[in-house]
């Protein structure tokens, strides 16, 4: 990777730490508990509940995505950032962004 490439790297990370950040923002707002007085009825009560379960399951996602984003961030400067530990092969900038820990190329990964 020359460092005009790692350069574009950095910058499609942080890129990606932006939009996770925003997705958070948008998940904390629908998984606000719910008003146990909402005049909403039972049932749609049941359905806000169900609602909010998967809105905090996105969010514990989002911001697992954030934290392996956030380390890939720190390391990118490291001459080894995106070679494969393996076979000494640069890791596709698409695979980094997708998975920020991955520290096998695409065939070594899949050897695996
Ligand atoms: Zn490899």
């Amino acid at each position: 990777m020359n460092s005009v490439e790692r350069q574009e790297l950095k910058q499609n990370i942080e890129e990606a730490i932006e939009a996770q950040k925003t997705l958070i923002t948008s998940l904390l707002e629908t998984s606000k508990p719910v008003a146990p007085d909402n005049a909403i009825g039972r049932l749609t009560r049941m359905e806000a509940l169900s609602d909010r379960a998967v809105s905090e399951a996105s969010l514990n996602a989002a911001r697992h995505k954030l934290s392996r984003l956030e380390n890939a961030l720190g390391k990118v400067d490291q001459p080894d950032f995106g070679i494969c530990v393996n076979c000494d092969n640069p890791i596709p900038p698409g695979r980094i962004l997708l998975m920020p820990e991955a520290t096998f190329c695409v065939p070594c990964a899949e050897k695996d």
